[in-house]
C-alpha cells in the first residue's frame, strides 16, 4: 500500500538515482517507491554509496552532518554578487579592447571548478596541536591561546566537552564546569612559567575538589575525568604553540583580515614551503558563511603583484585602496555564478600569453603548476574547523613517524581510512625549487596526483548542492549569523538575464534542510548586531520547533510559529502564546530521523508569509503556516538579510538557498487520484489496528517493518502515514 507518487520525469535517465530525497520524492521504474529499510543505520551502512544498494534499500540515520565550525561573521560586508560581477565586467571589457580571440567557457572548466577542494598545508608542530585541540586553526586563534582565558574557552569547543554540555545542558552544570576548567589551566599555565617545577598547591587542589564534588551529580565520574584529561592536554598544547609559535606569520595577514581564516588553495596545493602535511577539507567547509576565495592570494593585492599578473586588473593607487580591492574580488561557492566569474579568470590568466580565451582544464593546470602557489585560488576558512571537515590527511613516512606516540595514535584515531601515511619520504627541495621542480619529487608527485583524481571523481560524481552548509551552535538564539548573500543580491542575480517586472518581484523563496529542529531564521532590514540598540529593526522570525521526541510514548511537539517580534522575545513569546501562526503538528506523518526540508515562502504583493515542508517529508504532511501582513505591520519588501540561530542544541542547515521561483523538484506532488481510490480501506485498517493496539499504531518495532523515527500519530492524513510503512 503506498501513495502514488509522480513519476521522475527523467525516467530511465534519472541521474539523481544516488539522493535518498530524491528516491523518497519521486517514483523510478524498477525502483519501488517505498524501498525496503537497510538493517544498517545510514552512518554505518558501507554500502550507501552504493547505487545499487540503494535502488534497493533506503537508510535512516544518515547523520551526514557536520559538528559546529563557529561562525563570526567574517564576510557581513562583502557584497559577493557585486563581487563576481564585477570581476567578469572588468574580464570581459579587457579583452574586447585588446582584440582577445574569444571563445564560450567550455562546461568542463565550469565543471572543474566545481569540483575543488580547500587544501591546506602545515608541519609537524601545527599537525599535533591540531590533534590535540581538535580543531583546524587560524592563525589569529592560535595566538589567542597565549592567554589564558580563550585557553579556557577552546576547551570549551573541544567536542568532548562540548558533548558534555549539550547532554546536560544546564546553565548551573556549565557555570561550575567553566570554572573547574579555569582552574585546571591557570595551575598548567603557572607550571610552565616555573618550567615545571611546581604542582597544584594545596589552595587549587582544594578549589578542584569542590568543583568537582559540585559537578557530580549531575555530571557522572567519567565525564569530569575527560574534562580533566582533555584541558590539561589543550592547555599544555596551546603553552607549546605559543613558545615554538612556528614561522606561517606574515605581518601582512591581520592588515587584510586574513589571519582570521584558515588558509588554503582551492584546488592542487604547491606551496611546500607551507610543510608537508597536506590536509584537505570536504567541500561543504566552502559553503559555510565565513568561508571565501579569491582569485589569487590576497598578499598579490598587497604587494602589487597581482597587477602586473593579470592585465586587467588596475592598481588603485594606495595601500587601503589595495586592501578594499581584496575584499571586492572575493567569491563565496553558494552564491549563483561564483564558478563562471573563477572560469573567466583563469582563462583569461592563461590566455594572456596568445591572447585567446580558447583554454581547456589540461592548460589551466599546466600554467597552475608552473607559477607560484600565491597566484592560484586561495580559500580563506572558517577560523576554527573541527576535524570531521577533513576529507583526507596525506603525510610522508618520516614525517610520520617522527611524531609523538601520542600523536600518531590520536591521527589514527582522528582520521581513520582518511590518514594516508605516504610510503615516500618527505621531499628534499632547494630554495627557489618552483612547483613544476617539486613535481619531478615522489612524495609531491604523489600527492598532487591523489588531489587531481579527486577532482576528477567528484566531476564525474558531483555529490553537493549549492547552498549554504553550517551547523548552528546552540546559544539560545543568542548568536545570528548572517548569510552571505542577502535577498536584493539574491535578486539581482536573478535578474541578470531576465527582464524585470516593474511591479518588483512577486515572490521569494528561502528552502533548507535542518535537522533536530529549535531554530530560527530570521529575515530583518538591518543586519542583527550582538548587544547593539537596533530600534528600527524590523524582523519576521521563522521558529522550526524542536522535533518531538520518539523515545516517549508521550507525544508532545510545541509550537513552530511565524512572528514579527525581536527574536530575544523567544521565550517570552511562547510562553504568553503571543504568536502571528503557529502549528504544534507540524511534525506528524514526517520522518523526523533525517534531514528535514523546509520552504519559506513570501509573497511581496499579497503580504502572505508561508511555511511549509518540502520535499519527501511534504508527500505526508500538508500542513501550511501562513500569516497575512499588511504594510502597516510588516513591510516584506524591506526585508533582506537572512539570519540562522539555534536554542538549546547544534543545528545541520544544509542546502539554504534563496529564490525568485519555487524548486519545482521540492515540491514533490501525489496522484491525488490514487489517494482518494484506497483511503477509505487504509483508514479502515488504520482504526482497527489502532483499536487492538494503545501503542502508536504502525510502530512495529519487533518485525523493524518501519523507520523507528516516523511520527506516529496523524490525525491529518491517516491514508498518508500508512504509505510509509508499505
Ligand atoms: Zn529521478
Ligand atoms: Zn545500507
Ligand atoms: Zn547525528
Amino acid at each position: 500500500i503506498h501513495i502514488a507518487r509522480q513519476l521522475c520525469p527523467d525516467g530511465n535517465k534519472c541521474s539523481k538515482l544516488s539522493q535518498e530525497d530524491h528516491l523518497e520524492s519521486y517514483s523510478h521504474p524498477g525502483i519501488r517507491d517505498i524501498r525496503l529499510l537497510c538493517k544498517i543505520p545510514g552512518y554505518k551502512c558501507s554500502l550507501r554509496s552504493n547505487d545499487e544498494h540503494l535502488k534497493k534499500y533506503r537508510h535512516n540515520k544518515n547523520h551526514d552532518h557536520f559538528s559546529t565550525a563557529p561562525s563570526s561573521n567574517l564576510n557581513s560586508s562583502i557584497n559577493f554578487a557585486r563581487n563576481q560581477s564585477h570581476l567578469i565586467k572588468t574580464v570581459n571589457i579587457y579583452i574586447d579592447r585588446s582584440n582577445w580571440s574569444k571563445e564560450k567557457i567550455s562546461p568542463e572548466i565550469l565543471n572543474w571548478i566545481r569540483a575543488l577542494q580547500p587544501v591546506h598545508r602545515c608541519r609537524k608542530e601545527i599537525f599535533e596541536s591540531i590533534l590535540v585541540l581538535g580543531h583546524v586553526m587560524s592563525r589569529h586563534y592560535m595566538n589567542l591561546l597565549e592567554k589564558q582565558e580563550n585557553v579556557g574557552r577552546a576547551v570549551q569547543q573541544h567536542s568532548r566537552v562540548r558533548l558534555i554540555f549539550l547532554k546536560y545542558n544546564n546553565p548551573v552544570v556549565k557555570e561550575n564546569v567553566g570554572k573547574l576548567i579555569e582552574i585546571l589551566v591557570e595551575i598548567e599555565f603557572a607550571k610552565a612559567n616555573l618550567h615545571g617545577k611546581r604542582s597544584a598547591d594545596a589552595d587549587s587542589e582544594q578549589k578542584i575538589s569542590m568543583m568537582e564534588k559540585r559537578l557530580q551529580p549531575p555530571l557522572e565520574g567519567k565525564d569530569i575525568q575527560a574534562i580533566h584529561e582533555w584541558t590539561t592536554k589543550i592547555a599544555r598544547a596551546s603553552i607549546d604553540l605559543s613558545t615554538n609559535k612556528a614561522g606561517i606569520g606574515y605581518e601582512v595577514d591581520p592588515k587584510l583580515g586574513t589571519d582570521k581564516h584558515v588558509f588554503s588553495i582551492m584546488g592542487p596545493h604547491l606551496g611546500h614551503y607551507y610543510g608537508d602535511i597536506v590536509i584537505t577539507f570536504k567541500q561543504e567547509i566552502m559553503f559555510h558563511p565565513d568561508a571565501n576565495f579569491t582569485i589569487q592570494a590576497g598578499t598579490t593585492f598587497y604587494s602589487q603583484n597581482i597587477y602586473k599578473q593579470r592585465l586587467w586588473m588596475k592598481d588603485p593607487g594606495n595601500e587601503t585602496k589595495r586592501i578594499e580591492h581584496f575584499h571586492h574580488s572575493k567569491l563565496h561557492c553558494s552564491v549563483p555564478r561564483y564558478e563562471y566569474a573563477t572560469a573567466l579568470e583563469l582563462v583569461a590568466s592563461v590566455g594572456l600569453e596568445h591572447q585567446s580565451m580558447n583554454v581547456n582544464v589540461e592548460a589551466i593546470l599546466e600554467k597552475w603548476i608552473s607559477v607560484d602557489s600565491h597566484q592560484t585560488l586561495e580559500g580563506h576558512l572558517p577560523q576554527l574547523i573541527p576535524l570531521d571537515y577533513v576529507d583526507r590527511v596525506y603525510i610522508p613516512k618520516n614525517v610520520f613517524e617522527d611524531l609523538s606516540p601520542e600523536a600518531r595514535q590520536s591521527a589514527k584515531g582522528a582520521f581513520k581510512d582518511s590518514l594516508i601515511i605516504s610510503i615516500y619520504d618527505s621531499d628534499e627541495n632547494k630554495p627557489g625549487d618552483t612547483p613544476k621542480d617539486m613535481l619531478n619529487h615522489p612524495y609531491s608527485k604523489y600527492v598532487f596526483e591523489e588531489l587531481c583524481a579527486a577532482i576528477k571523481q567528484r566531476m564525474d560524481r558531483p555529490h553537493i548542492s549549492r547552498g549554504i552548509v553550517i551547523t548552528v551552535g546552540a546559544s539560545d538564539f543568542a548568536e545570528h549569523i548572517v548569510l552571505p548573500i542577502s535577498i536584493t543580491q539574491a535578486q539581482y542575480l536573478y535578474y541578470l538575464d531576465k527582464p524585470q517586472s516593474p511591479d518588483g518581484p512577486e515572490f521569494i523563496y528561502i528552502y533548507w534542510q535542518a535537522m533536530d529542529g529549535d531554530m530560527m531564521l530570521t529575515l530583518t532590514n538591518e543586519k542583527i548586531e550582538p548587544g547593539g540598540e537596533q530600534f528600527n529593526m524590523k524582523c519576521l522570525i521563522c521558529y522550526i520547533a524542536k522535533k518531538p521526541s520518539t523515545v516517549t510514548e508521550e507525544f508532545h511537539e510545541t509550537f513552530t510559529y511565524l512572528n514579527d517580534d525581536l527574536p530575544y522575545q523567544h521565550g517570552n513569546n511562547v510562553n504568553a502564546v503571543r504568536l502571528k501562526a503557529k502549528s504544534n503538528t507540524f511534525y506528524r506523518g514526517c520522518n523526523t530521523d533525517d534531514y528535514f526540508t523546509f520552504c519559506l515562502k513570501l509573497n511581496y504583493r499579497t503580504g502572505h508569509v508561508t511555511l511549509s515542508h518540502a520535499g519527501p517529508n511534504s508527500i505526508y504532511n500538508h500542513e501550511k503556516i501562513e500569516y497575512k501582513f499588511n504594510r502597516a505591520e510588516l513591510d516584506l519588501s524591506k526585508l533582506d538579510y537572512i539570519h540562522l540561530s539555534a536554542g538549546t542544541q547544534d543545528v545541520p542547515v544544509r542546502n539554504l538557498t534563496i529564490n525568485l521561483e519555487p524548486i519545482a523538484e521540492l515540491h514533490p506532488i501525489v496522484d491525488t487520484q490514487f489517494k482518494r481510490d484506497t483511503s477509505n480501506l487504509l483508514e479502515r485498517y488504520l482504526v482497527a489496528t489502532a483499536h487492538n493496539n494503545p501503542a502508536p499504531p504502525i510502530t512495529n518495532r519487533a518485525k523493524k517493518q518501519r523507520p523507528l523515527a516516523i511520527n506516529p500519530r496523524s490525525n491529518i492524513n491517516k491514508s498518508v502515514i500508512l504509505g510509509r510503512i508499505a
